[in-house]
């Protein structure tokens, strides 16, 4: 409310003019309150006005409806207190405490606009919106966004998810629709900016966790995920399940937006650390997005988007924190979409194609076998790498088409070559951890006639993080013969455990220890005692992308290898493998075993 300071009175003229226009203040402001409070009844949101005292000022009867006040709590001079004794009354709004706290700790500094949610335990939901003023006090408006019966057809009937007590996504897009056009930027008149973060949050392993410990774990463990959630943000904070594994969290962002979006970072490690359901230690993968309001969006359906965008661009690039959106976000995609409905069309048409790189024994120059590897042009783009087509596959499910195709073909091109020759084929996450898997491949072999020792599968040790029943298929496909490969061995955190937990044949370390590898004393170390530890297990080891001669004569030294790289062959086309492999000890391996030779011969005069 403005105050009128009394004129300076100099003469009786003046003192008397004072006293007229103290006598019109006073009489304009009962008029303006009268009009503004007319004004008020007319709105359908429950309004209340505190002065800086933290007395009512003014409030609809939409308001004392709302939460079922006495009419003469709307008496002006009413204590904030009393109000809200009466608003949590019998018990009905348990949240109203809380928020009363955070709105007076704010009323006390006077910053930007927030809400909160208050629920009901009858079903109600009220989304409260208060507007600190620049003369001190505050304005409140109270929205009802869900009735414990619906009584309108646009008001959703369920409000909150029954699996974990949170809001419900139909009311969770009212609060974030309201929210988000109550936005502000600042600009010269007001300085004051609202700004909230729309937090998007998946339990990627979802899926696996149901498939593997039934869907009773998996609700454990987005109820007990709920329940951290909410203790991080406590009562008032809308936060929603908005889909089967994904949740959504609409966080003011206020005067300090450091601490809030702190908070959020902090909500990723609590969400990271292990849960306890059917009486085991679990983990979950989460992917966690933001979008910012207004500069991300201002209304519900972009913000929604963009920290969708955040959240899978988190989850492609296996990151545990929270991801800003950002516009090349949204290109990429962009893009990835294309990409996707191309993908599909290229599924149908079978436009793809696969090169084999060969695999060299480094004793004698011979191909032990040769890795199918993955190729797609877009008919735009040009070629995608195979790593990301792969992941839109498994995104959109088409993976197992795709899978499918790539060990058919990889098969059909083994059959033209020498028995002895081994065909090599990556498998994904989701094709090792699909049942029918087993049935697929001893279909294609069976369909082909290659015989199942002659197919490596190979795995890395992402695909077993991300799928718990991996053991179950690689058991039942060794059983037949099938080998398989831990892949890129060395790059990620467990490698030993995994070579341990699970049969393997194979052992690939990773081309990153290759690198430099006549300089690495440490990189040839690890090497050799990862060849000792593969002839003490009776696995093959294989070393990736050796390029130049010095790594080949570098690894020599080091022990019975098989080694892949560009120092050898690229991958080729799939009737290449079979010539070269025939060929291999008469020309071409012969050649760059003289051309070797010689070098050393040159080297060492
Ligand atoms: P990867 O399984 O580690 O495959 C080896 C990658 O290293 C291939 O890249 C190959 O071209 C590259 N490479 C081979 N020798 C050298 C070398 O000397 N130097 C360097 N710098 N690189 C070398 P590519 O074909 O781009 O494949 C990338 C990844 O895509 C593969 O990594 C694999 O994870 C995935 N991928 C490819 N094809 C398939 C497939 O059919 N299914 C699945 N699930 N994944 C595939
Ligand atoms: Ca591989
Ligand atoms: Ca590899």
């Amino acid at each position: 409310m403005p105050h009128h300071s009394a004129p300076f009175a100099k003469t009786a003229d003046d003192a008397h003019t004072a006293r007229r226009t103290r006598r019109s203040a006073a009489h304009a402001d009962g008029a303006f309150t009268a009009d503004l409070l007319g004004a008020f009844q007319t709105i359908r949101d429950g309004i209340s006005l505190f002065g800086a005292d933290g007395r009512l000022i003014m409030a609809n009867a939409r308001f004392a409806c709302l939460y079922g006040l006495e009419p003469t709590l709307l008496t002006p001079g009413t204590s904030f207190d009393a109000i809200l004794t009466g608003m949590a009354g019998p018990g009905e709004f348990k949240a109203v405490h809380d928020i009363s706290q955070k709105v007076r700790q704010r009323a006390a500094k006077s910053t930007a606009a927030e809400s909160y949610v208050l629920a009901s335990t009858k079903g109600r939901v009220v989304q409260v919106t208060d507007h600190p003023l620049t003369a001190g006090g505050w304005l409140t408006v109270h929205s009802e966004i869900c009735v414990a019966e619906a009584c309108e057809p646009s008001v959703p009937t369920s409000s909150h998810d029954p699996l974990t007590g949170l809001l419900g996504r139909d009311v969770f897009r009212i609060v974030l629709d309201r929210s988000a056009r109550q936005c502000t930027v600042p600009t010269a008149q007001c300085k004051v900016v609202s700004q909230f973060a729309l937090v998007s949050v998946s339990l990627d392993t979802l899926g696996s966790i149901n498939d593997v410990h039934g869907s009773g774990t998996g609700d454990a463990i987005m109820v007990a995920a709920a329940g951290r959630i909410t203790e991080m943000f406590g009562d008032g904070t809308a936060t929603a399940r908005v889909d089967a594994n994904e949740f959504a969290i609409l966080v003011w962002l206020g005067s300090e937006p450091e601490h809030a979006l702190a908070r959020i970072d902090r909500l990723a490690k609590v969400l990271a650390t292990a849960y306890s359901a059917a009486g085991m230690e679990l983990a979950g993968a989460f992917s966690i997005g933001i979008a910012l309001a207004p500069m991300h969006g201002t209304d519900a359906e972009t913000l929604q988007r963009r920290a969708e965008i955040a959240r899978r661009s988190a989850r492609a690039a296996r990151r545990t924190q929270p991801q800003f959106f950002n516009a090349l976000l949204e290109e990429q995609a962009a893009q990835r979409r294309t990409m996707e409905r191309d993908l599909r069309q290229a599924v149908a048409d079978k436009a793809f194609g696969l090169v084999f790189q060969p695999i060299v024994d480094l004793r004698t120059g011979a191909i032990s076998s040769a890795e199918a590897l993955f190729r797609w042009t877009h008919p735009e783009l040009g070629p995608v790498r195979p790593d990301v087509a792969i992941a839109i596959a498994e995104e959109t499910g088409l993976i197992q088409q795709v899978g499918e195709f790539v060990l058919e073909a990889a098969c059909r091109a083994a059959r033209q070559w020498p028995q002895s020759v081994s065909v090599c084929v990556n498998v994904s996450a989701t094709q090792l951890g699909n049942p029918d898997f087993v049935n697929t491949v001893l279909g294609v072999l069976a369909r082909t006639g290659v015989a199942p020792n002659r197919l490596m599968l190979e795995v890395t040790e992402t695909v077993l993080l991300e799928n718990q029943n991996c053991g179950t298929v690689m058991e039942s496909l060794s059983a037949a013969g099938v080998r398989f490969a831990l892949d890129d061995f060395g790059t990620g955190y467990a490698s030993m455990h995994y070579l341990i937990a699970f049969e393997f044949d194979q052992i690939k370390i990773d081309r990153s220890f290759v690198r430099d590898l006549p300089n690495r004393s440490d990189c040839q170390a690890i090497i050799q005692a990862v060849v000792g530890m593969g002839r003490a297990l009776g696995k093959e080891v294989v070393v990736e992308g050796v390029e130049t001669e010095e790594e080949r004569r570098a690894l020599s030294g080091l022990g019975t290898l098989l080694a892949q790289g560009f120092l050898f062959a690229p991958g080729l086309p799939g009737d290449g493998v079979g010539s070269f492999a025939r060929l291999t000890h008469a020309v071409r391996d012969a050649k760059w075993r003289l051309d070797a030779d010689r070098s050393a011969v040159a080297q060492a005069s």
